[in-house]
């Protein structure tokens, strides 16, 4: 089965069509796959030989887009045009984004609602994710150009601390750019991934990743355990980057630019430009003291000079607040410095030598800083999308249930055992009890999806407990437990614990379903989630009042004698009135008889309930 293709850029023979890895970023974005013949990931190149595309899309006036360098070149004659750090507006309303608005050049529609935001240029509005959807696709087609292949599906990597509206916004941009987009994957994980790092069977392992962009630093700290990543804190800055490196620099140069000289040319108003010019020649001389001790340039004529240790100086307390907000990170995931095992560089910004020596220094340790850190999570997401297409064997397969997982309970309600999005291996388990007095069998039926209602959602397997011996209704603890392996099987059992009845059934979670269905289900659940509540709250009150009159019939039928005809009459006329309540289906009616018919049988109940007790204690010591 498959097909066969040969990879021209690598000479090799790919079995299948080749998953690329995703790195969407707020100041650049890039792809990366994993080699076929090396299996090593690298970052795709085109013959420019920049891996890194500028997040930046420009529109001219017909409506054309740009995506990368040339836009990124015309943000300062055309800021209007030029959309810049999209990935800050997306799945955001422009309440969420209000406070930021001052740093955007280009116009956010100012409706002042939660609807999510829309970017004007021209006459014609964008969403983000169609604004995502033109890097997205830009990066398609350069995979698509050096690799001499179509591209069509991608796994994605997002900040941990992206929510479920973020993530989907992701997804849909990825769409839009005619990608599917298998996985949507966390950057502190995709970075870890890129090292290997708790890949294997077995490995347990706490990390801390730094990531300090161009605009942006996040602290992550995680844990893996057998393959799965679980993010146990989030901590940063969304304004904190090498852009304030380099404007502290311009500043610094703005004001005394060198020579010990306070008056060089610039004076203190400067324009547009020379500002920007100041800040790509701070940009230059931030990424020249990497390496160097000194650097020396001039602009428009006036020299400027700056060496490493006045740098550092500069830049110190930009730093200190990194290596506070991992302080943070560490107390809030519970977590000692000691504990951790790894710390994982990411971002252009991590370049910079007082920021590894000082990163070094606070976690007391090495760091892994070999891979280059702008591709780091593009390289992570590459091994993820390997991991998918079934190449990488050696690696654990980590995964989440697309859909919830549950069982039917009474009522034909949906009992959620594992919420989707759960990570795969898992396993989850509930204590269940029988209805009815001797009931010696239990049917466990299996669902997939987000309805309140079984019927809404999809059965996967059914099977029968059978053998459970005669007991009274209630008395019965039938356990049962999903368990899903790494490879997405689902293996559901059910035991009787006071017998030891079993009975198991494996099922395949996903199978059958295609990623439209999967839509489709959440869909649908998210349009009628008020229908949802709205039955199972009558399906409760009905199971709840089903049971009253069962249990009060089964208590006429044994003690009747004991009783008054008052009561007897009473009782009775109580049982019809709420049996019409569950015929008309009124919830509150419902609710509200059933607490007559109890207010109504407890005294007589108590009353028989304590003169059983007497009689039993008779002739007994009470010790
Ligand atoms: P990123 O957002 O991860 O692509 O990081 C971009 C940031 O890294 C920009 O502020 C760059 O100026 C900065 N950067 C890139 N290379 C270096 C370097 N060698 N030294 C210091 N900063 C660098």
């Amino acid at each position: 089965m498959g097909k066969i293709a040969i990879n021209i850029a690598t000479g090799s023979i790919q079995k299948e069509e080749i998953i690329v890895g995703i790195d969407l970023g707020t100041t650049n974005s890039l792809i990366a796959i994993v080699r076929g013949d090396t299996h090593e990931p690298i970052a795709l190149k085109e013959i420019d030989g920049l891996t890194l595309v500028p997040s930046i899309v420009h529109f001219d006036e017909y409506g054309n887009t740009t995506v990368g360098n040339p836009a990124k070149e015309l943000l300062i004659a055309q800021p209007e045009r030029t959309i810049y750090s999209v990935k800050r507006l997306m799945g955001k309303s422009y309440k969420d984004v209000s406070t930021d608005a001052g740093f955007f050049a280009y116009h956010i529609i100012d409706d002042n609602t939660d609807a999510l935001v829309k970017i004007q240029v021209g006459q014609k509005f964008y969403s983000p994710i169609e604004l995502s959807s033109y890097i997205l696709k830009e990066l398609k087609k350069r995979a698509e150009h050096i690799l001499k292949t179509t591209i069509s599906k991608a796994v994605i990597t997002v900040p941990a601390y992206f929510n479920d509206a973020q993530r989907q916004a992701t997804r849909d941009a990825g769409r839009l750019a005619g990608l599917d987009v298998l996985r949507i994957i966390n950057e502190p994980t995709a970075a870890s991934l890129a090292y290997g790092l708790g890949a294997k069977k077995g490995e347990e392992k706490t990390i801390a990743v730094y990531d300090l962009g161009g605009g942006t630093f996040d602290i992550s700290v995680l844990t893996i355990n057998d393959g799965i990543f679980e993010v146990l804190s989030t901590n940063g800055d969304t304004y904190l980057g090498g852009d304030d490196m380099d404007n502290l620099v311009a500043r610094y140069w703005q004001e005394d630019p060198g020579e010990g000289n306070s008056d060089l040319g610039f004076g203190s108003s400067i324009d547009k430009t020379l500002m920007q010019q100041l800040r790509v020649t701070a940009e230059k001389a931030k990424i020249h003291l990497s390496n160097n001790d000194v650097f020396e340039s001039e602009i428009n004529g006036t020299p400027v000079r700056i060496t490493r240790q006045e740098f550092n100086d500069l830049i110190q307390p930009l730093v200190d607040r990194t290596i506070t907000a991992c302080a943070n990170a560490l107390r809030d995931a519970g977590i000692k410095k000691e504990q951790i095992d790894a710390v994982v560089m990411v971002g252009g910004s991590t370049r910079v030598p007082l920021v590894k020596e000082s990163v070094s220094k606070f976690f007391g340790r090495d760091l892994y800083d070999k891979l280059n850190p702008d591709e780091v999570v593009a390289l992570g997401a590459a091994v993820q999308a390997d991991i998918l297409a079934g190449n990488n064997t050696e690696m654990l397969l980590l995964d989440v249930t697309p859909l919830s997982l549950g069982i039917e309970t009474m009522g034909g309600l949906m009992d959620v055992l594992m919420p989707r999005n759960s990570k795969i291996p898992n396993k989850a388990g509930r204590q269940y009890t029988t209805q009815k007095d001797g009931q010696g069998s239990m049917r466990i039926s299996v669902f997939q999806g987000e309805r309140d209602l079984v019927a809404d959602n999809r059965k996967l397997a059914e099977f029968e407990l059978t053998g459970i011996p005669g007991m009274p209704a209630g008395l019965p603890k039938v356990e049962v437990s999903f368990l899903i392996d790494a490879d997405g099987i689902l293996k559901v059992s059910a035991t009787e614990l006071r017998s030891g009845v079993a009975q198991s059934i494996d099922v395949k979670p996903q199978y059958g379903l295609t990623d439209e269905e999967v839509e489709k289900m959440l869909l649908d659940s998210l349009t009628h989630a008020k229908d949802d509540i709205k039955i199972r709250a009558l399906v409760e009150a009905t199971t709840e009042a089903q049971q009253m009159l069962d249990t009060t019939e089964n208590f006429l039928s044994k003690y009747r004698d004991q009783l008054t005809q008052e009561e007897v009459e009473t009782t009775h006329t109580r049982m019809q009135i709420l049996r019409e309540a569950m015929t008309a289906k009124d919830k509150d009616r419902i609710q509200h008889e059933t607490e007559i018919l109890n207010d109504v049988s407890r005294p007589y109940a108590e009353r028989v309930m304590e003169g059983a007790l007497k009689d039993a204690m008779k002739g007994k010591k009470i010790m």
